[in-house]
């Protein structure tokens, strides 16, 4: 099956002591197989709830979230969460550590990407002494031994400098396409989503509707630019 994941209109309402906050109101849209999804909107706008939904860590209100059969999400959040105290190659093994799957071939797996991706000579080291896209590029492994067949990325790079952002948003979506990942990646930048992404798909503000889509098909990035910053700061 080409599809793997379909969201139905899906609401989340979170009901604090003094109010309810509508997060998102019903969202739907598919995700295929080879998809680079960008979403992008005002902060606030249920961005993060959206992720947190897709990766089960937060019930839905209302709506669907279908998945394929034994669908694996990985999720990698805007701070890269590395263990200080535990080396690269002691982070990489950490969610096999933990979902008991630490076998031959997964250890392999990871000394395949360490190696792929020029971490191989540092992963004794501890993250504190590497650079920022380093530390990204680990955490991004970390995520990627277990397989998944979709990966969530939360304003990854958002804490770097432009110049890094840049490189290392260049070498995330090579390594996402080289093991044929999928992507939905959250963002509040246009460049970023329009570099990185084919689909983009533009939320209003709180309560979140799907305001836009668009299919990045040519190389008109100015034009796409255009639209979105449109669709995202007109009055
Ligand atoms: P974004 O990622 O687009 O900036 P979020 O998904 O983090 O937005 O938040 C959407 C709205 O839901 C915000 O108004 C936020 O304050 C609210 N919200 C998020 N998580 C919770 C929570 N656990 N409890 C109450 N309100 C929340
Ligand atoms: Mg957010």
């Amino acid at each position: 099956m080409n599809n793997l994941l379909e969201v139905k209109n899906l609401s989340k309402t979170y009901y604090t002591k003094e109010k309810e906050i509508k997060a998102l109101d019903n969202i739907s849209f598919k995700i295929n197989k080879d998809d680079y999804i960008a979403i992008i909107g005002p902060s606030g706008s249920g961005k993060s709830t959206l992720l947190s939904l897709l990766s089960g860590n937060e019930k839905e209100t209302c709506g669907n979230i279908i998945k394929k059969d034994n669908l694996k999400i990985g999720y990698m959040f805007q701070s890269d969460l590395l263990f200080e105290w535990l080396t690269v190659y002691e982070n990489c093994l950490l969610g096999l550590k933990i979902s008991n799957d630490l076998t031959k071939e997964n250890i392999s797996n990871v000394i395949r990407l360490l190696k792929k991706y020029d971490l191989y000579e540092f992963k004794d080291n501890y993250p504190k002494s590497l650079s920022g896209g380093m530390r990204q590029r680990v955490a991004l492994i970390r995520t990627l031994v277990i397989k998944p067949d979709i990966l969530l990325l939360d304003e990854p790079f958002s804490k770097l400098d432009y110049q890094n952002r840049l490189i290392v948003s260049s070498d995330v979506i090579n390594i996402i396409k080289n093991e044929k990942i999928s992507l939905i990646l959250v963002t509040h930048d246009i460049n970023e989503a329009i570099r990185m992404c084919d689909r983009i798909i533009v939320f209003s503000k709180r309560p979140s509707v799907i305001k836009k889509e668009y299919i990045i098909k040519n190389d008109d990035y100015q034009k796409y630019y255009d639209m979105i910053w449109n669709d995202l700061y007109e009055k």
